[in-house]
Order: C-alpha cells, then sequence, then structure tokens
C-alpha cells in the first residue's frame, strides 16, 4: 500500500472517529473540549504499541503517551535504541474516559474495530500490548484468548499470531503508568523490552504459542 493510500485510510478512520455521534464518549470530548487520540509515528512503523485509552494531557493535546506514562514509555523506548518516530504508537480506545477510569466494555467494543483497520493500513510485524486492557483485547482479535492469564505471568512473553497480512508477533508488556507510581518496575520493563530489541534483530526468542 503507497504511503498516500494509507495516510487516506488513516484520515478516514480519523474523520470517522471524531464525528461519529454514536461514540459513547462523544458528548463528554464536546464537553470538555478535548480532541480524540488516534495515533501517532510511522505508518510503516514494525512495531505498533497499544495502549489503553487517552489521559487529561493525550486529550488535551491528541497525542498518544505524551504525560507522565509516555515519558516513561519514551525511557523503555531509548533503553534498546528504538526512536518514537520510528514505531506506531495507539490506543484501544480513542477518546478519555471519564476521570480516567478504565474503559467500560462498551467503549472498548466500540473502538476495537478502527484499532484493527488500524492494524490492517500500518501491518507492524510486532504488537506490543500496554497492560491488560490491551492485551486481553489484541489476544481476542487475534484468536489468542487461550493464552490469557494474569499480567503479571504473560509480560515480556512473545507469542505467535496470524495477521491477514502475515505472521505477527504479540508482545505483552506491563502499562508504562505502573512505572510512574512503582518506579522499581521500570528495571523489570526494560528487561522486558529487550524482547522486542531481539525480534527487531532477529535473534531467537522463546516463543509461546
Ligand atoms: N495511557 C494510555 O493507555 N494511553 C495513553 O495514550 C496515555 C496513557
Amino acid at each position: 500500500m503507497s504511503e498516500g493510500t494509507k495516510i487516506e485510510q488513516l484520515r478516514q478512520i480519523r474523520d470517522e472517529v471524531v464525528n461519529l455521534k454514536t461514540s459513547p464518549l462523544y458528548e463528554y470530548r464536546l464537553q470538555n473540549n478535548y480532541h480524540s487520540v488516534l495515533g501517532e509515528g510511522s505508518h510503516d512503523a514494525e512495531v505498533m504499541f497499544v495502549g489503553e485509552a487517552p489521559g487529561l494531557n493525550e486529550a488535551k493535546q491528541g497525542g498518544p503517551f505524551c504525560g507522565a506514562a509516555g515519558r516513561v514509555l519514551d525511557e523503555l523506548l531509548a533503553s534498546i535504541g528504538l526512536p518514537r518516530k520510528d514505531v506506531y504508537i495507539t490506543n484501544i480506545v480513542k477518546d478519555r474516559p471519564p476521570g480516567n477510569r478504565d474503559p467500560l466494555p462498551e467503549e472498548i467494543a466500540f473502538y476495537a474495530p478502527f484499532l484493527m483497520r488500524q492494524i490492517e493500513i500500518i501491518q507492524p510485524k510486532i504488537i506490543v500490548t500496554l497492560g491488560r486492557i490491551s492485551m486481553g483485547i489484541i489476544f481476542e482479535k487475534f484468536g489468542l484468548s487461550g493464552e490469557l492469564t494474569t499480567i503479571s505471568k504473560m509480560h515480556g512473553q512473545a507469542y505467535d499470531a496470524h495477521a491477514s497480512y502475515g505472521p505477527i508477533k504479540i508482545v505483552s508488556l506491563y502499562h508504562p503508568a505502573v512505572g510512574t507510581y512503582n518506579p522499581h518496575t521500570i528495571e523489570t520493563m526494560k528487561t522486558d523490552f529487550q524482547i522486542i530489541k531481539k525480534l527487531l534483530e532477529g535473534k531467537a526468542v522463546i516463543i509461546k504459542a
């Protein structure tokens, strides 16, 4: 797919999300002058990071992971020498849920198809789930529900999966926000990030499914 076509298709998704009045978070976004957060990064990214939902900073600025959790993500990316501009960063839910609560099942169900279309356009070889909500939906969408246990067991593991455009790896990681209230977990997350580096370098890693 040419870059022009990718941009057009991604803009189409953005326009749909921004204008769909049936969105469960449409009114809340409008009332607060927030932005939808579609995603950011390379349209040819080999690695796509999928978080949960925009927080306050993200909804104000319109970009993913631009607050405290974003600073942790930046540190983790830097630890493996992976420039943020080379990856694609997005969320399951494209609008901020009120008061930073977890997204509701109906919100996840509403926004997930947009994420799946983004995956089809960008065609990443590695999808990295950030946190248990992202892990749950991505594993389900790629037919890996049977692999799901707790994130404390699954973090830092890679799984084989099949996208419509070919084989992919799915890596489950803790959500970077964990590092903001529990700084010693950043070292665990840095160790987990090494698997992304190894996969990109074509080095052998243990694959779970
Ligand atoms: N947390 C997320 O899950 N996504 C963001 O974009 C920011 C914080």
